[in-house]
Parts: structure tokens; sequence; C-alpha cells
């Protein structure tokens, strides 16, 4: 669909990019505070108290998690209608940052290095932004400060705490949440530009541990020991061997060993080996697969040679799948923002992982890669997310501003103007 038939749709959205404009010394000021006082994990007093001193004022219900630092803030629109999510995640990295920013981490090893910084003041002033138009709004808006989202299930304890267990409306009518977006800042996609992809758009990620179990002894008389280490060598290579030949190419997995452990010295066979790695998937289906075959592969390599072997997985976050429809309808949205050319549709997914999946698990939605590279820079060549380099173009928060606004608006059935 052309641009201008997009904004016949949607609406032009001059006035939202113009609200948007008008918040962005405050989303840059309070970028630069969260930048300064980065934390880990699933407890960020500092963050959420700033977050906290930012939203007061406005006319929103909050509740303050209390098994992580999640806030719950919900604004309800003058007129009846569904409750659409917006997701910001206010978790840094355990990191050294060496960007040379004047607004560098005060803190020693914890870095924004993935933009969380960004993406949580962008809500806020998304918060803001919306909290002006509450009188258009036919539906609530939920604003979701997650914590933890750095491997820390931040967003499944947050669901756990009840947070998509929304309250009737205080006139006992219905208010279900029906869509949910996120929005994550990138240093490798130009300001100005998006990118998304229906279905799968993330993978799932899960540790593996396997103990291979045998009895040791000299290195001279093998016969007499049961040793590990060749076991294990063998099934690092059938590991690779099972991802090629029993998963389907079109529905692919990763499974990478980082790490073997055996023996102390060069005369004694040890009585156990340990392999660990990651696994990546694609599909729910596939996820599951791998799993089942590690453990037969494993097993039965080690009973082959009369050992035994213990598999460990560690659950870590499933695919991230974005809803085909809810990601062309944020394609659309975004055009109409952006401009022709502007929302590029990725031919593949990411294999890093990220836990809104556990929010599309339970609600339609989708998330869309947010363009931020620093001016001047080549996007090819700019530091990536996770680098103690990273840096991102402030102007993008603007953008994203008017990207949350503006899907939350339009899923509610608000024209823009
Ligand atoms: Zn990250
Ligand atoms: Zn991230």
């Amino acid at each position: 669909m052309s641009v201008e038939a997009l904004i016949e749709q949607h609406g032009p959205s001059r006035e939202l990019r113009d609200q948007a404009r008008g918040l962005q010394d405050a989303a840059v000021a309070l970028r630069r505070s969260l930048h300064q006082h980065p934390e880990i994990g699933n407890d960020l007093p500092v963050t959420r108290d700033q977050v906290l001193e930012a939203l007061d004022g406005l006319p929103l219900d909050v509740t303050l998690h209390k098994t992580t630092s999640g806030i719950a803030a919900l604004l309800t629109g003058d007129k009846p209608g569904p409750t659409v999510l917006l997701r910001g995640d206010m978790d840094a990295l355990a990191m050294p940052e060496d960007t040379g920013l004047d607004f560098a981490s005060k803190n020693a090893n914890m870095m924004h290095a993935c933009g969380h910084d960004t993406h949580t003041s962008m809500l806020v002033q998304a918060a803001h932004l919306l909290s002006d138009r509450k009188g258009d709004i036919p539906g609530r808006v939920l604003f979701m400060f997650q914590p933890g989202e750095e491997g820390h299930h931040g967003a499944r304890h947050m669901i756990d705490e009840g947070l998509l267990d929304l309250p009737k409306n205080v006139d006992g009518s219905d208010s279900p949440l029906t869509g949910a977006f996120a929005l994550h800042i990138t240093s490798t996609l130009p300001v100005g530009m998006a990118g998304i992809r229906g279905g799968a758009i993330m993978a799932s990620s899960d540790q593996l541990e396997i103990r291979v179990k045998g009895a040791g002894g000299h290195a001279s008389a093998p016969h007499l020991t049961s040793d590990p280490i060749p076991v294990a060598c063998e099934i690092v290579q059938a590991l690779q061997s099972m991802v090629t030949r029993r998963i389907d190419a079109f529905d692919p997995a990763i499974v990478t060993v980082a790490r073997i452990n055996a023996g102390t010295t060069y005369n004694v066979i040890p009585e156990t080996a340990s392999i660990e790695g990651t696994i990546r998937a694609m599909s729910a289906k596939t996820r599951s697969k791998v799993h089942e075959l590690i453990s037969q592969v494993a097993m039965g390599i080690a009973a082959a040679h009369g050992l035994s072997a213990e598999v460990e997985i560690h659950l870590g976050y499933p695919v991230t799948v974005n809803d085909p429809t809810f990601a062309g309808f944020s394609t659309e949205v975004a055009t109409s923002i952006l401009g022709d050319k502007k929302v590029v549709q990725l031919p593949n997914p990411v294999m890093a992982a990220e836990d809104f999946s556990y929010v599309l698990e339970r609600l339609p939605g989708s998330i869309m890669f947010l363009g931020g590279t620093p001016s001047g820079q080549n996007p090819a060549t700019a530091a990536p997310n996770h680098s103690n380099r990273v840096m991102f173009d402030e102007d993008a928060m603007e953008v994203g501003v008017s990207l949350y606004a503006a899907m939350a608006l339009r899923h509610l059935g608000v024209r823009l103007s």
C-alpha cells in the first residue's frame, strides 16, 4: 500500500509527531539519568524511583509489583473499549562502559548497553502523550515497565504476579487485553527506520548441561576404567549430526557446545566429563524436539560404551512470535509515520532471545526493532547492542514515542490527526 493510502487510512499523524517532539527534551533528560545509574536484574530500586517520579501527576492507576521492581501503570480513556499493552524494559547489563559519553554509567561494571534506558524513557513519554489524549481514548493502555529482561525472566515474574489479570472498568464493564506492543532499539539500523517480521522474530534460548559418568583410573590401563573423555567427544560430534539429520532445515535449531571440561592431568583417566552449551530454536515444536533428541543422543552414546550420561536443560526464553496480523498492522502504522520504504521486513529472525516472548505467548502482538545508529556512523560497522562501546542516536526516541503512541491509539481504533 502506498504511504498516501496508509495516511488516508490511519490519519496523517502530524499532531502526534509534534507531541512527541515536544517531549523530546524530557525523553533525553530521563534517558541520560537512567543511563548514569544502571541497575541489573529484577531489583531496580533507583530506576523504579526515577520512573515513578517521571510519571507523577499523570492520571494512571499504578501498581508496584512486589516480587520484582516492575511497574504496571494503567491509563483509562474517557470512552469504553479494550485494553492495549505497551512494554518497556528497564534493566542494564553486568559489564563496563567504554563509550566516553559525559553521561556514562556511574556504577562500576553496569551499563545500559542494550538501550533499555531509551525504552524506559520512551514509554514514560508515551504515557505523557497518551494521558494528554485521554479524552479521545476508547479503552485503556497498560504501560508495562519490566525489570530483568537480560536473562532474569522479568516479564514472566510480572505475569505470574498478575500483570495481565486486569480489573474490570469502574462501571463493571469489561475491557479485555486485546494486543501488546514492544519496541527494541538497535544501533545497526538507521534512525527513522524500523524492522519487523511476522511469525518468529527472535529465538528461544536454553542452556544445556551434560555430565558423562564413567570410572577413573590409570591412563595406561583404559580397559580397567570407563573413560568419559572419548564418549563426551562422540556426544559433541553426534549433537551436530543430530541437528542436521533430524531437524527440519526450514525450522532450524542451533546446538552449540561452548565448554567441555574433563580431567586434571596427563596420566589419569577422570571419572566424569561435562559438556555445556546453548540451544536456540525458532518454534516451540523444534525446541522441544531438540531437547528430547539431546537426551536420546547423549544417553544412547554413553550407554553404547557402558557409561551413563545425565542431561539437564535449563529453560531460558521461549521463541518470540509476532502475530502476523499484528506485524502487518505495526508495519502499516509505522509506515504511515516514518514514510515509504522506512519499515524493513526482516528476511530472517534474530538468534538472540527476548522475554517479551512470555507476553506474546498470552496475547497477540508484535515487537519491532527501532533504528538508532549514532549520527555519522555506518549501521554496518557501528558498535552493536551489548558492546561496551554501543551508542544510540537519541533522535530515535522521538520516533519511538510516536510509534508506541500510534500503535496503542490505532489498535484502539483512534484515527490519527
Ligand atoms: Zn540485550
Ligand atoms: Zn534488550
